[in-house]
């Protein structure tokens, strides 16, 4: 599958990670899958409850409100975003330990080293998903 940002979404997400430095950001992506599409339409800007530089935690009340109004609203959740600050768009060992949606893309910004880069958890491991940006 193809993960498809529109542009506004993916600045907004970018932008996120910048503010947020040197703590890693974080988020919900919602939007609808169409084919072998996924569709980011909208994201959720959330605090990492760790407030840390190195990992991050959704904020429970965040990811809860995206999974409720998404599914209000038609659309559904497609997965999360964090950044790493000073390391490569790779998932460290602890993001593996931590996933737990299966299915669910994790989007990795790295600002400082390969850019964005998009992975589907499949239960054991992370496989690379490529991104378009809408222009
Ligand atoms: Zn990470």
């Amino acid at each position: 599958m193809v993960l498809i940002f529109e542009k506004e979404v993916f600045k907004s997400m970018i932008n996120d990670c910048k503010v947020k430095k040197p703590l890693e950001a974080c988020g919900v992506i919602v939007g609808k899958c169409s084919g072998d599409k996924r569709m980011a339409l909208r994201i959720y800007e959330a605090t990492n409850i760790l407030r840390s530089p190195i990992k991050y935690e959704i904020d429970p009340e965040t990811l809860l409100r995206a999974f409720k109004e998404s599914e209000e609203g038609g659309l559904k959740v497609l997965g999360f975003y964090h950044s790493h600050i000073c390391r490569e768009a790779t998932p460290s060992p602890m993001d593996k330990e931590k996933a737990c949606y299966k299915g669910y893309i994790y989007v990795i910004v790295s600002l400082d080293k390969d850019g964005v880069k998009a992975y589907v958890w499949d239960g054991e491991s992370f496989e690379e998903e490529p991104i378009i940006v809408k222009s």
